[in-house]
């Protein structure tokens, strides 16, 4: 994904310390404190600008949102988006999804979502796919028994690709949509590569993955 970098986005994620959380490993179990309340939270990796994770805060307020995106340039436009709508259920960390089992502790977290994540599609650059073993070890520890992951994507071999490897970890798919857009799936949030790619007459994929622990 090409970025544009904007030299401004890091002093303004740091000015509202109370929605882009800094070194989250401090906050470890504790993030029901965090929201203060005990609602269910819900993480979704590789973030983007926001579009969905801030639509899902406003549908669900009583639920709490976690976006985890790496480059402050995007993540910038996600603390907006929290910022216009003037959302408190959401929190944002600037850090990389690799080291998610430092932040949450066991069974913290209650729903999981992928959204058109990066396919790295050679083969030398498998491990740095999300649904890669081992991030779907990290998801087991931080998921609630019964947790799910959400994907989404418009990639058909990155698609292919993490059904294999949740059927490998054992998992159990639910929920499967080979043309998401044209299925009955009920009130359906859009991302923003969501619009551009079926924009483009793209297919979307989708399917559930549930950790039974
Ligand atoms: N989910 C958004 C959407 O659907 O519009 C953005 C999709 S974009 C293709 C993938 C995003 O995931 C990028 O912004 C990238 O920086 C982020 N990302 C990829 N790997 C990540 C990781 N290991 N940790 C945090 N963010 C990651």
């Amino acid at each position: 994904m090409r970025v544009r970098h904007k030299p401004w986005a890091k002093d303004k994620l740091a000015e509202y310390p109370n929605i882009v959380v800094t070194n989250p490993t401090k906050h470890y179990g504790e993030w029901h404190q965090i929201f203060e309340n005990n609602h269910p939270i819900h993480l979704e990796i590789g973030t983007g600008k926001g579009g969905f994770i801030t639509e899902m805060a406003k549908a669900h307020p009583d639920s709490n949102f976690i976006g985890i995106e790496m480059h402050d340039s995007v993540i910038v436009s996600a603390l907006e988006k929290c910022l216009d709508l003037s959302l408190d259920n959401v929190r944002l960390l600037n850090v990389d999804a690799r080291e998610l089992a430092d932040f949450f502790a066991e069974s913290e977290i209650s729903e999981l979502y992928l959204n058109f994540s990066d396919p790295w599609p050679k083969n030398r650059h498998e491990k740095r796919r999300l649904t890669y073993h081992t991030f779907l070890a990290q998801y087991e520890f931080v998921l609630e028994k019964g947790g799910r992951l959400n994907l989404k994507t418009d990639n058909q071999g990155l698609f292919e690709y993490s059904l294999e490897s949740f059927s490998r970890y054992g998992l159990t798919l639910d929920n499967l949509s080979l043309d998401l857009h044209k299925s009955d799936f009920p009130l359906n949030v859009l991302t923003e590569y969501e619009k551009k790619f079926s924009d483009m007459g793209h297919r979307i994929y989708r399917c559930e993955a549930i950790f039974g622990k």
